[in-house]
């Protein structure tokens, strides 16, 4: 048996990030993760660095929060992203009619935008329909969806935390109305131990609905998947969005040799339990195509889906009525202590989110110690392994 000042529950970029936070300010923390890391919906999203661009007319919070842990990523991360921009690429009258609201959403966020004519457009992504009319110009980048997080976890094993993929929780453990570890099923040897702790995180993603019920606790979370679609070649080398409201199909990105076209956007109850609908796959052809023409025609790479961790009310119908943006729960407030979670969020947002997580832990803990993760440089990805 093991024990903790801290345990976080999930190996994604949250969690990552939240192991990293805690660590700096002092805590003995270990990390569990079911899979190898990043196995959840961190490994498999986009690789969009946003800027906050695609919510700056109706999610404002979240693109606020994006263009921030944008700025802040570049600076502790340095090397990890393509520094290629994204372009919103306005095709019919609609589109160029919504960019106004556009860029005055961009402007209200503090997000830099420039406006491009279709002749500068074209000449930055000669690939593009060249029925488009127009395309504003915003700080997107691409990154590797698994490396980025990788450098947390790099940073925080090198300053004492035990992280330990293939490690499932399977139970709680708990002293009256307090949570004090968890019961884990270790998978590379089929032994369940138990580790104890002064607090857990639940920090599960769209799982955090399920990891809380092992305690009776309901997080209000609402896993949304969605599917992408790879072809072979890089058919644009900035970020391309279509310039309207976000829908399905709207934005390519650039990875290395590939093209990934996503997504679609559905709600279901059991993360564990997505698949890849046929008629979604044919969206990312049809609605990518009308960004990039050779999206129909480049030679297929695979189809994936994921599910995001949306944060809202039972009864939402696609998920894009869900903000993006995220919450930290104290389920003291329900009558459990020493249980938090963290959840919402974007891939993006993970340093802002183990910020916000770690200021209640210390706070609930009586730790005196300041953030220290907008200022601290990340180790090399590679240095996990190391
Ligand atoms: C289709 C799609 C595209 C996206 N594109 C982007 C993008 O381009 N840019 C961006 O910023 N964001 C993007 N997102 C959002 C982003 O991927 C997520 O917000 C983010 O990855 C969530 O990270 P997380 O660490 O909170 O959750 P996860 O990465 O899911 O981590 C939770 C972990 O908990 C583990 N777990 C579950 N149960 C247990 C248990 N009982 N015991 C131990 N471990 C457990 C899981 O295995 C998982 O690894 C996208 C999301 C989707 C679905």
């Amino acid at each position: 048996m093991d024990r903790f000042h801290a345990l976080v529950i999930g190996g994604g970029g949250t969690g990552a990030a939240v192991a990293h936070d805690l660590t700096l300010r002092g805590l003995q923390v270990t990390l569990v993760e079911r899979g190898e890391l990043t196995s959840g919906t961190t490994g498999r999203h986009h690789g969009l660095l946003h800027s906050g661009a695609r919510y700056a007319v109706k999610d404002q919070e979240s693109a606020i929060e994006c263009i921030e842990e944008n700025l802040i990523l570049r600076r502790i991360a340095p090397g990890t992203f393509e520094e290629n921009d994204g372009l919103f690429v306005a095709i019919d009258d609609e589109d160029v009619a919504y960019s106004h609201e556009f860029v005055e959403g961009c402007q209200e966020c503090g997000i830099p935008v420039r406006r491009l004519s279709r002749e500068q457009t074209l000449r930055l992504e000669p690939n593009l329909n060249p029925a488009l009319q127009m395309a504003v110009q915003v700080p997107d980048a691409t990154m590797d969806a698994m490396r980025m997080p990788l450098r947390f976890f790099a940073t925080a094993k090198h300053n004492g935390a035990v992280i330990k993929p293939f490690t499932e929780v399977v139970d709680f453990i708990k002293y009256g109305s307090a949570v004090s570890g968890v019961r884990v099923h270790d998978l590379t040897n089929d032994k369940v131990y138990e580790i104890k702790a002064d607090i857990v995180i639940n920090a599960g993603g769209p799982w955090s609905g399920k990891i809380s019920h092992m305690v009776d606790v309901d997080v209000p979370i609402r896993p949304s998947p969605g599917v992408m679609l790879a072809v072979r070649g890089r058919l644009c080398n900035m970020v391309v969005n279509r310039l309207h409201r976000s829908g399905d199909g709207d934005i390519i990105v650039p990875q290395r040799g590939l093209s990934v076209v996503g997504t679609s956007s559905w709600v279901v109850d059991d993360p564990d339990d997505l698949g890849v609908p046929e008629e979604h796959v044919q969206l990312m052809l049809e609605k990518g195509s009308e960004l990039i023409p050779q999206v129909k025609t480049a030679p297929f790479r695979g189809v994936w889906s994921a599910a995001r961790p949306l944060i809202g009310p039972r009864g939402a119908d696609t998920g894009r009525e869900l903000s993006r943006t995220f919450k930290c729960f104290d389920h003291a407030d329900e009558g459990v202590e020493g249980f938090v979670t963290i959840t919402g969020g974007k891939a993006t947002t993970l340093r802002g989110m183990a910020e916000a997580a770690a200021n209640v832990v210390c706070q609930k803990l009586g730790v005196n110690a300041p953030c220290r993760t907008r200022e601290v440089v990340l180790l090399p990805h590679a240095a996990y392994y190391g």
